[in-house]
């Protein structure tokens, strides 16, 4: 066995993905709530018989305890590999451990970007070139606790200082500098992307540094404010959180996450003791974003200017908040000053406000009210359109009827006719959802197939059982869909063996069989209280193939048809062959009605 296999035999998949997601018994597989996508129905399988898991739900994603890692925690795979060997007390061997492609650049960035890191902070507090810089930072409150915790650094304005530190002593390429975002081109030599600026550095959640963030420390000057890396391999600012490599702990204590607008407002609010605090790069949260959080807390809190901006910020984040089932709240910050400014005035007022927070449709519903004149109809239909598509987002009835009968009130109009409008902003959400579902659906014949096979494999508990249902089935499975290939399978294995045993029987079968066989074992069927039942549920099952292969073929006689009739016009107006023509169209008739014919007796 190879090394793969070896820390695969020696992780118990169900004790393992336990860890991350609550599992409960389900027959003889386990089920959770699917941790890749949103659902309230449990349709994510794990199966300790063949230790591999699968979502049945829309996110249709499966395979084994590596596939897990790599998923979950956005992995590739030798670095899972690296990861699951660890906890096996596995020593890999030196070939395992090279990595290739993609992997071996990444691995190269993020070397490259320790390397900037050291050379910025060494910058900052150790050379003269850092003086200014800080002091700057100083004078904004953020002591050496802080520039260690938050690795801060700074870039020379030199032009040139870390790329030639990284090409002549490290002896990286040009290339290398241009990958990591670190330099860019001039003509044929490579300059500093980031110049006198103070150094951020952005680390991910698992301690990787992804990228850099460069503030100017004179606001006088006509240029960005921040910088950051520009998308890399390694990079993507759609996914990155600041600061959650130091407050993730924190932020899974208090099971909140409060978020706010900038480094400063972080690296502040950790000093004051307020630790479970991150800052998004950009202004709405997106789905990467809130699926990385949703690990940590339930309670997400924003804490955004109350400018136009802020709020409108707020807004878009919170469809993809409640799309995750999190509870969205709001920090309304004294004086409407960002989260540092109004520590640095007034620590007490603010460590209130942060207790108070108050949840996100109040401050709406506050905020568009006070916006308007609710007296004419005009400022009520303005309300209503605002708020209804948020409170329609709203996962919990409970919830949203309290908003529903609040709004009414204030708009002094009557609770039915605010329930008639949420209903027809509802239908045109709706409508625009389904479309989306009915893009994903498979073949009906295809889903049934698998049914059918998962009705089969995890009830044969031997031979018989086996061709009983073969017997009623045979005939209605195309041989050339994995379904109908794993049947034929199935019935040498049974020639040979009286007792299913779904490991042998697995290894009967070709790589490209097999995740077919794998979402059988664990596809989550009805229970059944006898085999009767279940080859009466086969019966009817292949019936229903049998209908849908007739539909099928109907379908394909009609068009037949119509060609043979398009054919026979030509060869009348031209007078050849026109007879043969009517001929086979009047056997493709004939067949067309017998099919019929089996469909109306079926
Ligand atoms: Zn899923």
């Amino acid at each position: 066995m190879d090394q793969v296999g070896e820390i695969r035999e020696k992780i118990d998949i169900v004790s393992f993905i336990s860890e991350f997601v609550t599992l409960n018994k389900a027959g003889r597989n386990f089920k959770a709530n699917c941790p890749f996508h949103t659902e309230k129905t449990a349709s994510f399988v794990i199966s300790p018989e063949r230790q591999i898991w699968h979502c049945f739900g829309t996110c249709n994603k499966g395979g084994d305890v590596y596939q897990f890692l790599m998923e979950y925690e956005k992995m590739d795979f030798p670095e899972a590999l690296r990861t699951l060997a660890k906890r096996a007390g596995v020593e890999l061997k030196e070939r395992n451990q090279g990595s290739s492609g993609d992997t071996y650049k990444k691995e190269k960035l993020y070397e490259i970007n320790i390397l900037a890191k050291q050379y910025y902070h060494y910058v900052l507090t150790k050379h003269d070139a850092g003086k200014k810089a800080l002091d700057y930072l100083k004078k904004r409150g953020i002591n050496e606790k802080l520039i260690e915790a938050f690795m801060l650094g700074f870039a020379p304005s030199s032009g040139s200082a870390l790329t030639s530190y990284l090409i002549n002593k490290k002896k990286y390429s040009k290339q290398d500098m241009l990958d990591a975002g670190l330099g860019y081109s001039r003509g044929s030599s490579v300059s500093d992307f980031f110049r006198g600026r103070l150094i951020f550095p952005l680390v991910d959640h698992r301690d990787n540094i992804v990228g850099f963030s460069g503030r100017i420390l004179d606001n006088d000057i006509k240029t960005s404010k921040y910088i950051n890396t520009r998308e890399t391999l390694i990079y993507h600012k759609g996914d990155h959180i600041f600061g959650i490599n130091n407050t993730k702990d924190a932020i899974r204590r208090t099971n909140q996450v409060i978020i706010l607008e900038g480094e400063f407002d972080v690296m502040t609010c950790f000093e004051n003791g307020i630790s479970n605090v991150i800052a998004v790069k950009g202004t709405a949260l997106t789905d990467s974003q809130v699926n990385l959080l949703g690990r940590y807390a339930e309670k997400v809190t924003f804490c955004f200017d109350t400018d136009k901006a802020g709020q409108e910020a707020v807004k878009r984040s919170l469809s993809v908040v409640e799309k995750k089932g999190l509870m969205p709240t709001v920090i309304e910050v004294p004086g409407g000053k960002d989260a540092d400014e109004a520590l640095r005035s007034d620590p007490g007022a603010f460590k209130k406000a942060v207790k108070n927070d108050i949840s996100i449709y109040d401050y709406l519903l506050e905020k568009t009210i006070s916006s308007v004149d609710v007296k004419i109809a005009v400022g009520k239909k303005k309300v209503a359109d605002t708020l209804l598509p948020f409170i329609a987002q709203i996962r919990n009835e409970i919830i949203r009827e309290h908003y529903l009968k609040k709004i009414s009130t204030e708009l002094d109009t009557s609770y039915e006719s605010i329930v008639r409008e949420m209903e027809r902003v509802e239908k045109k959400e709706k409508t625009t959802a389904t479309t989306e579902i009915l893009k994903l659906k498979r073949p009906k014949e295809e889903i049934t197939e698998e049914y059918l096979l998962a009705l089969i494999v995890q009830n044969s508990k031997d031979a018989s059982f086996f061709q009983k249902a073969r017997d009623v089935f045979s005939g209605n499975l195309n041989k050339n869909r994995a379904v109908g290939k794993i049947m034929d399978k199935l019935s040498s294995f049974f020639g040979k063996e009286k007792i299913f045993d779904s490991k042998k029987f697995a290894n009967t079968l070709p790589q490209e069989l097999l995740t077919t066989f794998d979402k059988s074992i664990l596809y989550p069927l009805p229970v059944f209280t006898d085999a009767e039942k279940i080859i009466k549920e086969v019966e009817k099952i292949a019936k229903l193939l049998r209908t849908f292969y007739i539909q099928e073929k109907m379908r394909y006689i009609a068009e037949e048809i119509k060609k043979e009739e398009a054919a026979l016009s030509v060869a009348d107006a031209k007078g050849t062959g026109g007879s043969r023509v009517s001929k086979e169209i009047e056997s493709l008739q004939k067949e067309y009605s017998a099919l019929a014919a089996e469909l109306r007796g079926s």
